[in-house]
């Protein structure tokens, strides 16, 4: 018998309180309750950005490094106007309700997530407990590939012309050799992406999920989406391996294997849900 929403919160609430170890999964659903698009669909993403319907380009062609060399200005609207967003847009409560849940589990969370808007770091999670999958606007590369290696994106700003969509020069540009700057966003056939920060952050995933053996563990997911799987594969895989309970949060694909639990409702509305059955109660709080 399916159980009703209630009974899934109910449930939820007492696998995170009884955990000692929280591994929050972020897809773009999680953005969506702070204001930001998630670019599903074409039209969507056309309605948000008519210069691009005009043009023929979709999210998935804009979102593809050989603009950089064809199209410098196409290539730094598209990215510098998401990059402005980001920064103007604060992450929802549920962020902060995330926070104070690893907070007070023993062996506290760890997040993996398929954003690049930097949300999590806002919010106080440690830099060495999140894993960005398709990399942040924090960082940037050379175009050029100088040797410079990734460097800070915090302090480039960029103008954007926006009936066009087109940025306006000076365009952002590497410290060591002056060359074209890009983000060190993962894009579609991305071959230059450099993953050197990513493999780092994999690498600190692995020893926590390491230190765990035999505590009681439960992922939290958050809006990951069956469109770009890689946040539902890896919490799938780290329930598997490390025997974790699943809470899946997904109002459009909410399947979860069997076991595990679905709650087909938006983010912010499902952790404040949860957060107000959760009983801490019996964990001594930290603050
Ligand atoms: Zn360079």
């Amino acid at each position: 018998m399916t159980k009703t929403i209630e009974q899934q919160v109910e449930q939820a609430a007492h696998v995170i309180a009884e955990a000692d170890a929280l591994l929050i999964g972020a897809g773009a659903g999680m953005g969506v309750d702070s204001g930001l698009p998630d670019f599903r669909g074409t039209h969507g993403f056309w309605r948000a950005y008519p210069p691009y319907q005009q043009l023929g380009l979709d999210f998935v062609s804009l979102a593809n490094p050989r603009w950089f060399a064809e199209d410098p200005e196409l290539a730094w609207g598209f990215y510098g106007h998401r990059m402005g967003l980001y920064r103007r847009t604060n992450p929802h409560e549920g962020f902060d309700i995330l926070r104070r849940w690893a907070s007070r589990l023993p062996l506290g969370g760890f997040v993996f997530t398929s954003n690049v808007d930097g949300h999590f770091q806002r919010t106080g999670f440690a830099p060495e407990r999140i894993v960005e999958v398709h990399g942040s606007f924090e960082g940037m590369q050379c175009t050029r590939d100088c040797g410079i290696g990734i460097f800070q994106g915090a302090e480039i700003e960029v103008e954007i012309e926006l009936t066009t969509m087109k940025a306006i020069r000076p365009l952002p540009a590497c410290p060591q050799c002056g060359a074209l700057a890009r983000p060190n966003i993962l894009m579609f056939n991305d071959w230059g992406w450099d993953s050197a920060r990513a493999d780092v952050q994999h690498h600190n995933m692995a020893e926590w999920l390491e230190s765990l053996s035999g505590a009681r563990l439960v992922i939290v997911e958050c809006g990951a989406g069956q469109a770009v799987p890689t946040v539902r594969i890896t919490c799938e895989r780290v329930a598997r391996l490390c025997g974790g309970t699943l809470i899946r949060i997904n109002p459009r694909e909410p399947d979860v294997p069997s076991g595990h639990i679905s709650l087909p409702v938006g983010a912010l509305a499902a952790l404040r849900l949860i957060e107000e059955r959760a009983d801490f109660e019996r964990l001594p709080n930290p603050e």
